[in-house]
């Protein structure tokens, strides 16, 4: 059993355990986690309690959630209290959080069952997991090939079966290409939808922590458990609870769907065949699919690379080796701080904080910060405005299907894997990929779909219809 509402309907019901899903996704890990690096952290014996600890609610009567058994496999930037949280990265080796993410905290409680902590590329920052600290992750559909990135690990665990259930982060793309790249839905919420209340900044006024599932219904039923308002993220939306599910069988009739002009036709032919075949599917399913124009969007790369690192080198000034993991000595305090901070980044993200901390400097900030700002403000207005005339907005999740390791060694190759996710993380709306077929190498297809913010309902409605349309996809 491998959907998440397939499992808590059963073990809620006690027509299975929570104890025997368990062991069915432990025999994947047995067999394929030693090849595939999906995890920083398994977690067997504590997985093994939460799940007895699910049984037994159940068989004394009690209600175990609406997640009841599910095995969740959560990245390495979720904060779980007592439990190692490394971000992939040397310099927070070993150091274990004080306290529970909101999201690790509702998943608990909503009966979910934690199997792992999921590699990622450090701090969140890469297209293809090739950038942990702690070596690459395999795509499981073909292990030449990267999972996608940062969120890798998670797409992987769920890809191969290690969980029903993955949880990432997605700051410029870092979901929904993942998704893409190993066949399953990714969801980046409405930027305040979900609370980051402990997960380890990157970008702050980016960041979105959203689910990898196996199909539609889970991917509704995770941002019914995750989403809504929380009183510890300032920038968390005053909405009690998020109603997708009861919307998915609604279908897209009369609905209107652009397809983003200025992202047709930066892909590869093969991905692109799959975008046109989705907006066919949509169309013979009754929505209207018009031409829109968002001429910015071809900018957000643009400026996602200088507004997101000027939000890290400000946000990663923390670790400095004085409150947090690792520290390295040195003769004074700056030697110390210098030393830990060159030994415990990474290449990638020391080039981040740099080019960050350029973009904000005396006589830059205006040429550089400044001028991305503005950028992104132009971005999401003309988002605002292509929303008043369509509901969703569709284009390719990602330019190529899962390339192959060390395929994208410049780091420009690098950047524009995710130029068409990043348009909405700069909006700050909601969107989402779904597997519609397969490409290149008969690797999955994802095409992703856009909706204003607090949209996700809609979103939904539409990826339900991409869904029973879209052929399968081999996970
Ligand atoms: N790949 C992008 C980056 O490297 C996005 C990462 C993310 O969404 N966390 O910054």
């Amino acid at each position: 059993m491998r959907s998440a509402v397939d499992i808590a309907t059963a073990v809620g019901s006690g027509s299975t355990t929570a104890v025997s899903v368990l062991e069915q996704h432990f025999a994947e890990i047995d067999a394929r986690e030693s090849d595939i690096h999906a995890f920083n952290l398994v977690m067997r014996d504590r997985a093994f309690e939460m799940a007895a600890a699910v049984d037994a609610t159940v068989a004394a009567g009690g209600d175990a959630g609406p997640m009841a058994g599910v095995p969740v496999a959560l990245k390495d930037n979720l904060c779980t209290e007592g439990i190692d949280t490394t971000c992939s990265s040397r310099i927070l080796e070993g150091w274990k959080p004080p306290y529970d993410a909101t999201v690790v905290e509702r998943l608990r409680d909503a009966g979910a069952v934690f199997v792992g902590k999921t590699n990622l590329d450090e701090f969140a920052m890469g297209s293809s997991t090739e950038n942990s600290a702690f070596g690459p992750t395999k795509n499981p559909l073909d292990t030449m090939r990267v999972p996608g990135g940062s969120s890798g690990g998670s797409a992987a665990a769920v890809a191969a079966g290690f969980a029903s259930v993955g949880f990432g982060s997605d700051t410029g793309g870092s979901i929904r290409q993942p998704a893409a790249y190993c066949g399953l839905v990714g969801v980046k919420p409405t930027y305040g939808a979900v609370s980051r209340y402990g997960l380890i900044a990157f970008a702050s006024s980016l960041d979105q922590i959203g689910p990898f599932t196996h199909d539609v219904a889970d991917a509704a039923l995770s941002m019914e458990v995750i989403g809504g308002h929380d009183p510890k993220d300032s920038t968390s939306i005053d909405v009690d609870r998020l109603d997708i599910s009861s919307c998915l069988g609604r279908g897209v009739e009369g609905m209107r769907v652009g397809l983003i002009k200025e992202l047709h036709g930066v892909a590869d032919a093969d991905v692109t065949a799959r975008v046109v075949a989705s907006a066919e599917a949509l169309e013979a399913a009754g929505a209207e699919v018009v031409e829109v124009s968002v001429p910015a969007a071809l900018y957000g790369l643009t400026a996602y690379y200088l507004v997101a690192p000027a939000e890290a080198s400000s946000n990663l000034a923390r670790f400095d080796g004085v409150r947090y993991g690792n520290r390295v000595d040195g003769p004074d305090v700056t030697a110390m701080m210098r030393n830990t901070r060159t030994d415990g980044f990474g290449a990638e993200v020391q080039a981040r904080i740099m080019l960050g901390t350029f973009a904000l400097s005396a006589g830059y900030y205006d040429a550089f910060y400044g001028k991305a700002q503005k950028l992104r403000t132009l971005v999401r207005q003309e988002f605002d405005t292509a929303y008043e005339s369509v509901d969703l907005m569709l284009s390719a999740t990602a330019p190529s299907v899962a390339f192959e390791f060390g395929a994208k060694a410049d780091p420009m190759a690098m950047y524009r894997c995710d130029i068409c996710t990043i348009p909405s993380s700069l909006a700050g709306d909601a969107a989402m990929s779904v597997p519609f077929g397969t490409g290149e190498a008969g690797m999955p297809v994802g095409v992703q779909l856009l909706a204003p913010a607090m949209g996700e309902a809609t979103m939904f409605q539409a990826a339900a219809v991409l869904e029973a349309e879209g052929g399968e996809v081999r996970v």
